[in-house]
């Protein structure tokens, strides 16, 4: 539907023309075929420390380019709205907004999965899992084998991406992520840590209550099963974990948002002679759908991270949450 590297110009071109009302940096420059190929950060919203954060990341895997389009969606729209809207105005006035649409630029411009090294950057992270999915949990046989985890060393993607989630998280009150992905099952899965073993992280209680507190304002809206990766299947852990069991006093909730594309290729079966369609909705309707599916989920994770309810919930009330997520997630752990 679009030549490569048509994502990584509508940022650039984003950038270039909406620079008055945002911060853009670049976290590092991979080598390209011609020129080097950016990794770009986008913020808007406060830069005071001290407030919340919400971080959007999409594009890890470079085949699956509707992650990264439906970001450049979301954030054309905050800045059309940012001219006009007061209500966004104000709330930007006390919240931090980041982008960080286009993680795997090689592997987009490429139409591969893996960074140019033959990396899957979601199985990149310095842990070994336990009891792990064989083959999609990762493995360090080859670069030409999918699910490759590289041979021991961070690349250049993954320390970018998590050094700049460190840095965010420090500055901030609470540090909510959603990453972007797609090709998954039929279904639009809401993933938390852990992916590399099934114990509830120490966040369980917050990510209870965002989660029943989506469901209750928006019950039309619940097309996605949130639960833990480790429900579905384990790898050694992606950089949500690694991030995860950083000793930091602020709250992290980082979730994978995972597109159900296979129910594209059920309603276009052509789609499966086209790699691509595996993992893009192919047919122009089917896509501008897919640009607005997420815009509610999108949209509850600023107001939420606004309101500032997530971080002022006293040890009662997150003791109570916890018990009531790991009842629903967790159940063969209870007594
Ligand atoms: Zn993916």
């Amino acid at each position: 539907m679009f030549a490569a590297g048509y994502e990584l110009a509508q940022l650039e071109r984003l950038i270039q023309t909406q620079g008055q009302r945002l911060r853009a940096q670049i976290l590092a420059q991979l080598p390209g075929p011609a020129s080097p190929l950016p990794l770009h950060a986008i913020e808007l919203g406060t830069d005071k420390p001290g407030l919340p954060t919400v971080l959007f990341v999409g594009g890890v895997h470079g085949l699956e380019r509707i992650g990264t389009q439906i970001l450049l969606t979301f954030l054309g729209s905050l800045m059309q709205r940012l001219g006009w809207d007061p209500h966004l105005q104000a709330m930007l006035s006390g919240l931090r907004l980041a982008f960080v649409p286009l993680v795997n630029p090689q592997g987009m411009a490429m139409g591969r999965r893996a960074n140019a090294n033959g990396v899957d950057l979601m199985r990149n992270a310095p842990l070994e899992g336990g009891r792990v999915t064989p083959w999609v949990g990762g493995q360090r046989l080859s670069a030409r084998l999918p699910w490759f985890r590289g041979h021991g060393e961070l690349e250049i993607e993954t320390r970018a991406l998590t050094d700049y989630c460190r840095e965010l998280r420090n500055k901030s009150s609470l540090l909510l992520v959603l990453d972007a992905h797609s090709g998954f099952g039929l279904e639009d899965h809401l993933w938390f840590p852990y992916a590399c073993h099934h114990q509830p992280g120490r966040e369980i209680a917050r990510i209870f209550r965002f989660w029943q507190l989506f469901e209750d304002s928006y019950s039309h809206h619940c097309h996605y099963h949130c639960g833990p990766q480790s429900a579905v299947y384990r790898t050694h852990g992606d950089v949500w974990d690694w991030l995860s069991q950083d000793d930091s006093p602020v709250p992290l909730l980082p979730f994978t948002l995972e597109m159900g594309s296979w129910a594209w290729v059920r309603k276009n079966p052509r789609q499966l002679f086209n790699f691509a369609g595996l993992f893009n909705p192919q047919k122009q309707h089917r896509h501008h759908r897919i640009l607005r599916r997420h815009t509610i989920l999108m949209q509850f994770m600023l107001e939420l991270a606004h309101s500032r309810l997530l971080e002022q919930l006293s040890p009662a009330e997150l003791a109570g949450f916890r018990e009531q997520g790991v009842k629903l997630w967790y159940p063969e752990l209870l007594p």
